[in-house]
C-alpha cells in the first residue's frame, strides 16, 4: 500500500508553503462558516454568507489537492514563488520599521537615506549605501 502510494506521488509536486495556506484558509473557512452560522440563526443572510464560506473552503481543498498531485511542477513552483513574494509584501506592511527591535534606522546627514543598523552594537561608524558618507552614531 505504501509502495503504491509513493509510485504514484512519483513526479508529482507535493506539498509545499503555498498549499499549508491552502490548507489553513480551509480551516479558518470551515470554522468561520460554522460561527456565522451559530451567529446568526435563522437569518438568510447568514446562511448565505456560511455557504460562501462552505464553498470558499471546498475550493481551497481541491485546489490544494490538485496542487499536490500535479506534474507540472515548475508551473506549481512559480505559483508558489508568487504566494511567498506576496505573504513577504503583506508582512511587510504589518511589520512596520519602528518595531523592529532588533534595528535602529538612520538618517544620512547628507542625501536623507535612510539606513537600518543593528542596535546595541556601541559606537559606529556608518556609511551611507547612497553616497558613501560616513557618520558616527551611538546604536
Ligand atoms: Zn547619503
Amino acid at each position: 500500500m505504501k509502495e503504491r502510494f509513493l509510485r504514484f506521488m512519483q513526479g508529482r509536486y507535493g506539498v509545499d508553503e503555498f498549499s499549508r495556506f491552502l490548507i489553513w484558509m480551509v480551516i479558518a473557512f470551515w470554522l468561520l462558516a460554522i460561527v456565522i452560522r451559530m451567529g446568526g440563526s435563522g437569518s438568510h443572510t447568514a446562511a448565505a454568507v456560511g455557504t460562501i464560506c462552505d464553498y470558499i473552503s471546498f475550493a481551497a481543498i481541491i485546489y490544494s489537492w490538485f496542487r499536490m498531485f500535479s506534474k507540472n511542477i515548475i508551473k506549481r513552483q512559480n505559483e508558489n514563488r508568487m504566494y511567498l513574494k506576496y505573504k513577504q509584501k503583506i508582512s511587510g506592511i504589518f511589520k512596520s520599521e519602528s518595531k523592529d527591535k532588533s534595528h535602529k534606522i538612520y538618517k544620512c546627514p547628507k542625501c536623507g537615506q535612510k539606513i537600518r543598523v543593528p542596535k546595541n552594537k556601541g559606537k559606529i561608524a556608518i556609511s551611507c549605501p547612497n553616497c558613501s558618507t560616513e557618520f558616527v552614531k551611538r546604536t
